[in-house]
C-alpha cells in the first residue's frame, strides 16, 4: 500500500495493441507510440511489453527517450518524432536512433542514417513545408536513405472539417513526385490513434502510430462514425486516505475556504495533491470514487492532499484506497472524466501523473 500510485495492466496494453492489429490487418505495420513516458504509463516496462507481442517499431519524441529505450535493452526499430537538435546527431548512431527529418538541409547532415521525411501537409508544425521538387531534389543528392514518408494531423477526430482530405492530397502529391523520381519508400505512415479508431482508412497506408488507443482512449470527434475498435483503459489511479474526519455544518474547507460545510458531514483527506498530478482545476468541482460512489472533491485540490466528501461511506478510515481513475464497486471514472470535469484533454490528465506516483505492475 502506498500514498498515492497507479496500476498499470500490462495485459490490458497487449489486449489494445493486438486489437489495433486486427483492425489495420497483416498488411499494415503498427508503430506504438512510448512518447512521454508512454503517456506516463513508463515507456520501458510499456515497450518490453509491446516488443514482446510483435512490436518491431516504437515512436518518441525525443533523443533523450530514445535512449532511455535503449539503456533499458529495447532492440527494436525507434523512431524520434519530435526532431533531432545538432547537438543530438551523434547520438543517433551511437544508440541506433532513426530520426524523423523536418527540414531538407538535414539530410545532408545524416550521413548515411537511414530516416523518415516528415511532410508538413497542414498541421503547420514540424514537417517540411517545401515543393514537391525540392523535396525530390534533395531526397536524390544525398547517400542517406529515405526509409520512411510521414505527416500528422490537425484534425482528424473532426469529420466536418475538410483538413485531413487536403492533407491526404498534399501528402499524396509528394509521394507521387518522390515515386516518380524512383524514391519509394519503405514505410509510409500518417494515422495516430483517431483516423485508426474512427477509421479514415485511406491514410493507414502500410503503418501507423498509434499512442493514446494503446492506452485505452481516443477522441470522439465532431460527426465521426463509430470507432472501429475497442480499446480500455490501461492504467488506475489510486491513493489512500490519510484522515477522516466529522466536521459542523458551516465549517470552511481548505485554502481560501473555498468551500463551506452545507451540513454536518464526514470528510476524508486523501494523499494525493496536484503535485501527483491532480489538476488543481478540480477544486470544488471533481470527483473521486471512495466507498462505491463518485465523492465530490470539497475545496482546493492542494499540492499533497484532497479533501472529499464521504459522508455516505461511514466505514472508511485512515489507510483506505480511493480511486480516481479506474472502478471501485458500481462506480467508475476514467481518464476523460476527470479531464471533462477540469476542462482540459485525456492527454494532459495522464502526461500529466506525476513521478513522485508510485507504478505497480500488474
Ligand atoms: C503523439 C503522436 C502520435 C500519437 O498520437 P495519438 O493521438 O496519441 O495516437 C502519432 N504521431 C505523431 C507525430 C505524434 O506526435
Amino acid at each position: 500500500m502506498m500514498r498515492c500510485w497507479v496500476e498499470i495492466s500490462r495485459e490490458r496494453l497487449a489486449a489494445n495493441f493486438h486489437a489495433i492489429r486486427r483492425a489495420v490487418g497483416d498488411s499494415v505495420a503498427v508503430m506504438p507510440v512510448v512518447k512521454a513516458d508512454a503517456y506516463r504509463h513508463g515507456a520501458a516496462e510499456v515497450a518490453q511489453v509491446l516488443t514482446a507481442e510483435g512490436a518491431q517499431w516504437l515512436a518518441v519524441s525525443s533523443v533523450d527517450e530514445g535512449i532511455h529505450l535503449r539503456r533499458h535493452g529495447i532492440a527494436a526499430r525507434v523512431l524520434i518524432m519530435g526532431g533531432v537538435l545538432p547537438w543530438e546527431r551523434q547520438q543517433l548512431r551511437e544508440y541506433d536512433l532513426t530520426p524523423a527529418i523536418h527540414d531538407l538541409a538535414d539530410i545532408g547532415r545524416l550521413g548515411d542514417i537511414a530516416y523518415h521525411l516528415k511532410v508538413d501537409t497542414g498541421m503547420g508544425r514540424l514537417g517540411v513545408h517545401a515543393a514537391s521538387t525540392d523535396i525530390v531534389q534533395a531526397v536524390s543528392s544525398h547517400p542517406s536513405r529515405l526509409e520512411g514518408l510521414m505527416t500528422h494531423f490537425a484534425s482528424s477526430a473532426d469529420f466536418s472539417s475538410p483538413q485531413t482530405d487536403l492533407q491526404v492530397e498534399a501528402f499524396e502529391a509528394v509521394r507521387t513526385a518522390l515515386a516518380a523520381a524512383g524514391h519509394v519508400p519503405r514505410y509510409v505512415h500518417m494515422a495516430s490513434t483517431n483516423p485508426v479508431m474512427l477509421p479514415r482508412r485511406q491514410t493507414w497506408q502500410n503503418m501507423v502510430r498509434p499512442g493514446i488507443a494503446l492506452y485505452g482512449y481516443w477522441t470522439p470527434g465532431k460527426e465521426a462514425p463509430r470507432p472501429l475498435l475497442e480499446v480500455r483503459p490501461v492504467l488506475s489511479w489510486k491513493a489512500s486516505i490519510v484522515l477522516v474526519k466529522e466536521v459542523k455544518r458551516g465549517s470552511p474547507l481548505g485554502y481560501g475556504a473555498m468551500y463551506w460545510a452545507q451540513r454536518d458531514m464526514r470528510i476524508a483527506v486523501l494523499g494525493i495533491g496536484y503535485a501527483d498530478g491532480l489538476p488543481h482545476k478540480l477544486s470544488n468541482r471533481g470527483r473521486i470514487l471512495a466507498g462505491g460512489k463518485a465523492a465530490p472533491i470539497l475545496g482546493a485540490v492542494s499540492m499533497d492532499l484532497t479533501v472529499i466528501d464521504v459522508t455516505h461511506a461511514p466505514h472508511l478510515q485512515t489507510g483506505d484506497t480511493v480511486t480516481v481513475i479506474g472502478t471501485d464497486g458500481e462506480a467508475q471514472q476514467d481518464a476523460r472524466h476527470v479531464a471533462r470535469a477540469a476542462g482540459t484533454i485525456t492527454y494532459a490528465v495522464l502526461c500529466g501523473i506525476s513521478s513522485r506516483v508510485k507504478r505497480v505492475y500488474l
